[in-house]
């Protein structure tokens, strides 16, 4: 896949049938290198994709990534975003490159918004007022607190990185930058949703986070290169165990946060229970393939979750980016995401939000044998059943022209003087205590001992103590 060519793929005439107004696309500019080794990453893998390529954008694939961004879309705004590996490593000068590019294809009246996913520990004073100064939106990763962020996060030698993204989070604070945090949950983490979260809104002092689970497939030679067999690393998160905790999140966020923290889970949660199509996060749409990933070589994939060779799409050195996008088997992949699902998620009560979330995970089997249910699928049913009333309130609130957030008060007076035996005020006929007053198990963050005393071994066998 690593082709040689200096043509430039023109615009094509006649705009490909079926060709999005808009899409998503996450540029990989160092392809799967990172300065850091986070056990759980499934990017670091995706070198072996590449064998002997040294993983560096060339200013050739740039230019033409840029161009043909901007003459793939028609709409006034473009998304141009950057992920990993780490895209920092390719250094200032070549995001400075792309602004040139930016401007030098940009439409007239055309907006173009520069995100960036890092880990933050190469940032500095330079890095954070560049960012500033073009309004880059700063994606940062950050696992919740020292203890719990450094299980996992850890650089090439082993070593804990908390303090280092800390310090490269308070520069894009000091310099005014916007920015968001990315919380993986893992199997560690996973038991301390409380912790995590407060972390994040307290002492990030972030007002925008979002979850992502952890789930690495392994197959029988225990290798997670490509989505393939059926067990998971001790690494990843437990089905019940992530319903769980987004559950004591949203109940924290319902009681205290609605309207000042957004949380992009409960957010695109609040959209599918107002039926309003699209959720904001593929994983909880119908259907999807608007996201897709751009390798350092110019290789276009599917999606990010999906950069292997069975959904290698072809290069954009040889085809316009557009006449990928719009290929019938691209269409195919987001169709699948609806087209695939198990009879038993055509039957679940809570499709209309959770719509099988993502086909990555899709490896289980439903009670009745049939393959294709989502691994996550426990922790889904539980999370959703659990935010049903609250969901129904805001809805509620929404269409009589209130805001969301009235619903913490309602809430309150809600759930006044309830015992906790009494029944629960959402109507699902269980007691109190066993419904929404029910105790999350959250087993103390003292417990942890220091990231500094563990070695990776040690982390190892702590994470699978399940
Ligand atoms: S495969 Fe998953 S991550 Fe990729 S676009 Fe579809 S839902 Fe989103
Ligand atoms: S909760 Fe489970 S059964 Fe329901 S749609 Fe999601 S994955 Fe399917």
């Amino acid at each position: 896949m690593d082709t040689m060519t200096t043509s430039r793929p023109a615009a094509p005439l006649t705009r490909p049938v079926g060709a999005p107004p808009a899409f998503h696309l996450l540029a990989k500019p160092t392809g799967a290198i990172c300065n850091l080794d986070c056990a759980y990453c499934f990017f670091l893998d995706k070198e072996a994709l590449y064998p002997g390529s040294k993983f560096r954008m060339s200013d050739d694939v740039l230019e033409q990534y840029i161009r043909q961004l901007i003459e793939s879309h028609q709409t006034d705004s473009v998304n141009i975003a950057w992920q990993g590996g780490e895209p920092t490593l390719m250094g200032l000068d070549f995001f400075r490159r792309t602004m040139t590019l930016v401007e030098k294809y940009r439409r007239p009246g055309m907006n173009t918004l520069h995100t960036m996913q890092t880990n933050g520990t190469l940032l500095d004073d330079e890095w954070a007022a560049f960012f500033k100064e073009h309004g880059f939106l700063i994606g940062i990763s950050i696992d919740g607190p020292q203890p719990l962020h450094d299980v996992y996060r850890v650089d090439k030698g082993g070593k804990p990185t908390f303090d280092k993204v800390m310090r490269g989070l308070r520069l894009l604070q000091k310099h005014g930058v916007e920015y968001n945090i990315l919380t993986t949950v893992n199997r560690v983490n996973g038991d301390y949703p409380l912790e995590v979260y407060r972390f994040l809104r307290d002492e990030a002092r972030t007002d925008w986070m979002q979850f992502i689970p952890v789930v690495e497939r392994i197959n029988a030679d225990g290798l997670t290169l490509y989505q393939e067999g059926g067990t998971v690393s001790e690494r990843s998160v437990l089905p019940e165990q992530f319903g769980r905790f987004l559950s004591a999140i949203f109940d924290e966020w319902v009681r205290h946060d609605v309207g000042r923290i957004y949380v992009q889970t409960f957010e695109a949660t609040l959209r599918n229970w107002l039926g309003m199509g699209a959720s904001g996060m593929c994983v909880f749409n119908e259907t999807c393939g608007a996201g897709l990933a751009i390798e350092h070589n110019g290789d276009l994939y599917s999606c990010d979750h999906f950069v292997e060779p069975d959904y290698f799409l072809g290069n954009i050195r040889e085809h316009h980016m557009i006449e990928l996008v719009a290929a019938p088997r691209q269409i195919k992949f987001g169709l699948d995401k609806r087209d695939t699902l198990p009879r038993y998620c055509l039957q679940c009560d809570v499709r209309f939000a959770c719509h099988g979330e993502c086909p990555k995970n899709r490896f289980s089997a439903t009670p009745d044998g049939e393959p294709g249910l989502n691994y996550l699928c426990a922790g889904l049913k539980t999370f959703f059943q659990h935010v049903d009333f609250p969901m129904k309130l805001m809805v509620g609130l929404l269409r009589r022209g209130h805001e969301a957030r009235e619903v913490m008060a309602v809430l309150e007076r809600a759930f006044a003087g309830v015992q906790r035996n009494d029944p629960c005020p959402c109507g699902s006929g269980r007691k109190l205590k066993q419904c929404h007053a029910r105790a999350q198990p959250s087993p103390g963050i003292s417990r942890l001992p220091s990231p500094q005393a563990r070695s990776a071994a040690d982390r190892t066998e702590w994470a699978a103590r399940e």
